[in-house]
């Protein structure tokens, strides 16, 4: 049958794309398991910074905290509850959603720093980009409408 063709052929282009890609198979003992995200990320960060900075001789304590962050990042990652683990992810990432974005926004900034100069609208407040070295701009707020000038 022409569909049972197509999809042996679809499956074997699939293998192909695997091997390609060299995705590593998941090893059957991780099978079910929850693995890495976001959250055990910043745990795992966390923890290491803990181990680092137990090796000043005051903070030794921190060592057993790192300790104690590492484990929790590892049984998340080995947990098979994958749906609390989900959610745990999802309420840190809600949490920390303003502080990533601005973080985002910073290395945009210092990204395009050459390019552009970013302004406040007078009137709203409203930033906005304007290139850079093109002298005494007059500039129209998109939000507001109002105008003003500014050197770029
Ligand atoms: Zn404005």
């Amino acid at each position: 049958m022409a569909f049972e063709k197509f999809r042996r052929k679809a499956s074997s282009k699939m293998r192909d794309y695997q091997r390609r890609t060299s995705a590593a198979p998941t090893p059957s003992w991780m099978q079910g398991r929850y693995g890495s995200d976001h959250l055990g990320r910043l745990l795992l960060v966390l923890s290491l910074v803990c181990i680092v900075l137990s090796l000043f001789p005051r903070l030794w304590l921190l060592s057993l905290v790192g300790l104690v962050i590492l484990s929790i990042c590892y049984w998340r990652m080995f947990s098979k509850r994958t749906d609390k683990r989900y959610q745990e992810n999802m309420r840190y990432l809600r949490a920390t959603a303003g502080i990533r974005r601005r973080v985002r926004k910073a290395r945009k900034r210092h990204a395009d720093r050459k390019v552009y100069r970013y302004v406040r609208c007078p009137e709203c407040r409203k930033e906005m980009r304007v290139p850079k070295g093109k002298g005494t701009v007059r500039i129209v707020c998109p939000a507001c409408k109002s105008e003003f000038t500014t050197k770029s």
